[in-house]
């Protein structure tokens, strides 16, 4: 996730489930070696959190965190591939019964931050934390390897693990997708989460868009005129097509909202990113600002619009898949209750969209927060912390989506 925080919009809703799983034998249905291998993992699945948070690595350096998921992966029967889009690493786990490829995908790298980290297993890389939860992303995503491992024998179908760099850059996924992460086993849905500051044993998520995406549009202005001018006119162009005040960045926003920040360039340009809550607002936001600009006549000076759609992707989940992730999250205990999420908060964005742009996909938060122990999780804030038993809601919650998901054939 980059930048900002998650509205306390968002933290209203239902109390949390949270209940423990039992354990059963390893001669029991699958959900229940699912789980069962859950529970008695957890204790070393924090273990092995706690190790990523005190070694956090900014995007784009996320060698020593690739080579412990390698590890783990290979220790556990995966074929691994490294090295994918970077330091991505992609998991693949191939059942022996028939059945779709199903994969889940965890961001690994951490956040510049000079405030102290106030947990007991704190950073050891000074300027660096693991302030957005990605250690607990990638730890899930552990923990269904360890899972799916001890069923394989009766597994139906592929379980593809992609551990992704760069997600705060907003340009790991596409150098994942720009480096063959799926391989020849394309699959038939992708699942992701995301802390957030619902209370631990709670999961959060839509039907449609969750996370807004951002274009950047930059506005040239060429010739002999008063450039000046004609940049503050385009620049006025740009502001009028907002429909959320930058002040309110951190609100949960509804509809088809567009967000304007201005920012870098040089005195020659006008560059401002746009925050957008739909494709209607992408369509809009881009119609106005050419109609406009295209109107401006300020003389001997010529204004060139230029846009990089889709600088960061956004999420925006697929329905169906949504409906059937929720239902199977509901019947298995401990999973967490699923409440939805009614608003975007425009300072946020994600680039999973664009694994959503090639395979259909839903992401849920993941709450993190625990009043009782007066702890939030608010991605980027200097006091993040993430309650661990965020790590085994997590995976259960995901084990049964994945499981659902092959069982249904993708
Ligand atoms: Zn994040």
């Amino acid at each position: 996730m980059r930048r900002g925080s998650l509205v306390p919009v968002l933290l209203m809703a239902a109390a949390c489930a949270g209940e423990t799983g039992t354990t059963v034998g390893q001669d029991g249905p699958l959900a229940q070696r699912l789980e069962a291998r859950l529970v008695a993992k957890e204790a070393e699945l924090i273990s092995f959190r706690r190790d990523l948070h005190r070694h956090p690595e900014l995007s784009g350096q996320e060698q020593r965190t690739a080579a412990a998921v390698a590890a783990r992966l290979r220790d556990l029967g995966f074929a691994v591939r490294t090295g994918v889009g970077g330091h991505g690493v992609v998991g693949l786990l191939r059942g022996d019964r028939p059945g779709p490829v199903v994969a889940f995908r965890a961001d690994m790298d951490a956040v510049s931050s000079i405030a102290p980290d106030p947990v007991s297993f704190a950073s050891l890389t000074p300027g660096v934390r693991h302030i957005c939860g990605h250690d607990v992303h990638t730890t899930v995503g552990i923990a269904l390897a360890e899972a799916f491992s001890a069923v394989r024998d009766s597994l139906p179908g592929t379980v593809l693990l992609i551990f992704q760099p760069a997600e705060e850059r907003a340009t790991g996924a596409r150098a994942m997708l720009a480096s063959g992460v799926f391989g020849t086993d394309r699959p038939a849905a992708i699942f992701a989460l995301h802390t957030a500051p619902l209370e631990v044993g709670q999961l959060g998520t839509t039907a449609g868009p969750l996370m807004a995406s951002r274009d950047v549009v930059r506005i040239v202005a060429m010739g002999t005129g008063d450039r000046s001018a004609a940049l503050a006119a385009a620049r006025q162009v740009i502001e009028g097509v907002a429909t959320v005040d930058v002040s309110r960045q951190f609100d949960g926003a509804t509809g088809d909202f567009v967000l304007v920040q201005f920012g870098g360039g040089d005195p020659s340009t006008v560059v401002a990113t746009l925050s957008l809550a739909t494709e209607a607002a992408r369509t809009r936001a881009r119609e106005t600002i050419a109609r406009e600009v295209a109107a401006l006549t300020i003389p001997s000076v010529a204004l060139a619009v230029e846009y990089q759609a889709r600088f960061i992707d956004g999420v925006t989940n697929d329905s169906g898949l949504v409906i059937a992730a929720s239902a199977a999250i509901a019947a298995v205990p401990g999973a967490g209750t699923v409440v939805t999420i009614r608003s975007i908060t425009p300072a946020f964005s994600e680039d999973f969209g664009a694994f959503q742009a090639v395979v259909p996909g839903a992401m849920y938060f993941l709450g993190v927060s625990n009043a009782a122990r007066g702890t939030v999780g608010y991605p980027h804030a200097p006091a993040y912390v993430a309650d661990e038993g965020s790590i085994l809601v997590g995976a259960r919650a995901m084990a049964a989506v994945i499981l659902d998901r092959l069982r249904a054939g993708g």
